[in-house]
């Protein structure tokens, strides 16, 4: 134990087995008990962060990490985080440099932006740009779009944190230009729009465009701010997935500062992304918030390699896993289901019955909330009068590799639209773990 685990680990582990010895009153059996000692201290070492098989269907799930990284990222982020690197400094000046300056020309270059800052997520990039550009005074949203988003982020709440007044103009469902024009008065610092990411409105409804809106606040010197939430950087269309608003649409229609996130269509690590004008952006980046928000070498390099996979849009679907997943054909995610399914049946045995169903996966982060894209998942239902199904879940978390499906209807659903080959034999090799 202490060769593996270091003599403090193991001390420690003895000394609680001691504990739950004298508690449970039982005699001394050596073997029993430096076995369970063992046992609890490598339970006690498997770290909490892990590497997991994302079988629930959302593809860009937020509780498991959103995108994950393409491979170039990842060297890229291997490459700077053992040794020094050139993260402020300018290795043709041997001066100074911006850690920003990375990761700026690739994005105005694929955005058409003058000019690009960075941060922490999404959020931060909202807080730190209302908090430059509206301090103590008001923003115009539309109240079609004051939205909540998971994990407590609501715009309203992100507006008085950033010290400006949320000015509300028109209803739920319906907003006009008028609305916005009237609200106008000597303490308006911005109009925004707001991308209701994570629900639709249907039915009577009306909205301003961006390029209404953006117009509506130049005749009146005003800058225009959009947060896009997800943001893709492709049109989707021609990939087969619904449209999604990419900030070079923004930027074209006149918005004048665009937010998005790094980890959601983007693919890669989490990030806030703020590209626009040149006067504003520099107001965003001297702002001393800026400083507290700002983003480290690793996430940095993920996202310079990643925006570069996007100067050649032709290999993007491969190279890229968002993309990839959420492209992946369903007749490819129906022959991994056909050949997993005996598997699945012989070791579960009697206990269960394992079929192969159709079913449909969703986009996940918010994006895109009512389209689903077709997959296929195994479907295990237990046998006789189905109890077990939570514990078989609970097993399959407990897997060296956890495995993360979803119960829908009595049966555990496993989506495999998210298990390439090299995650398929991962499951396959640890399958003979849930016998019996
Ligand atoms: C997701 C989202 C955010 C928050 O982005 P994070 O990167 O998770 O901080 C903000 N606004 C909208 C519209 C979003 O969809």
């Amino acid at each position: 134990m202490s060769e593996r685990h270091g003599r403090s680990l193991a001390l420690d582990a003895i000394r609680a087995g001691l504990d739950r010895l004298r508690t449970a009153g039982t005699g001394f059996e050596p073997e029993t008990f430096f076995g369970e000692c063992a046992g609890a201290l490598e339970r006690e070492s498997r770290p909490g962060l892990q590497a997991v098989l994302n079988l629930t269907g959302t593809v860009l799930h937020t509780n498991l990490g959103r995108a994950w990284a393409a491979p170039e990222a990842i060297e890229a982020v291997m490459a700077v985080m053992g040794q020094p690197s050139s993260l402020e400094f300018d290795l043709a000046t041997g001066r100074r440099g911006e850690r920003d300056s990375h990761v700026e020309k690739l994005l105005c270059r694929i955005t058409g932006a003058e000019a690009a800052t960075l941060v922490n997520n999404n959020a931060a990039a909202v807080l730190l740009t209302l908090t430059a550009l509206a301090a103590r005074r008001e923003v115009i949203v539309s109240r079609g779009e004051l939205i909540e988003i998971g994990g407590a982020f609501r715009m309203p709440d992100i507006m008085s944190r950033a010290g400006c007044k949320l000015r509300e103009v028109g209803t739920t469902n319906r907003t006009h230009g008028r609305d916005y024009e009237e609200a106008i008065g000597r303490s308006t610092a911005a109009l925004m729009r707001v991308h209701p990411s994570n629900y639709q409105v249907e039915g009577f409804t009306s909205i301003v465009d961006t390029r209404a809106l953006a117009a509506i606040a130049h005749a009146h010197d005003l800058p225009m701010l959009e947060d896009l939430g997800s943001g893709s950087l492709v049109d989707l269309a021609p990939y087969g997935l619904p449209h999604e608003p990419t900030p070079q649409e923004s930027l074209a229609d006149g918005a004048d500062v665009v937010t998005f996130s790094g980890d959601k269509l983007l693919g890669g690590p989490q990030a806030g992304l703020i590209v626009g004008r040149k006067a504003l952006i520099d107001r965003i980046r001297k702002c001393p918030l800026k400083r507290a928000l700002r983003l480290d070498k690793m996430t940095i390099a993920a996202l310079e390699a990643t925006l570069r996979l996007y100067l050649d849009p032709d290999r993007l679907r491969q190279r890229l896993p968002a993309l990839r997943l959420l492209t992946r054909p369903r007749d490819e995610i129906h022959a991994c289901a056909v050949r997993l399914q005996p598997a699945f049946a012989a070791v579960l045995g009697e206990r269960a019955t394992v079929d192969v169903v159709e079913c449909a996966s969703q986009i996940g982060s918010g994006s895109l909330p009512v389209d689903r894209l077709p997959s296929a998942a195994l479907s295990i239902r237990m046998a006789g009068r189905g109890g077990g199904l939570d514990r078989l879940a609970a097993r399959l978390r407990a897997l060296p590799r956890p495995v993360i499906g979803r119960i829908h209807d009595n049966a555990l659903l496993l989506d495999l639209r998210c298990l390439e080959a090299d995650g398929e034999a991962v499951l396959r090799a640890q399958l003979p773990l849930l016998a019996a």
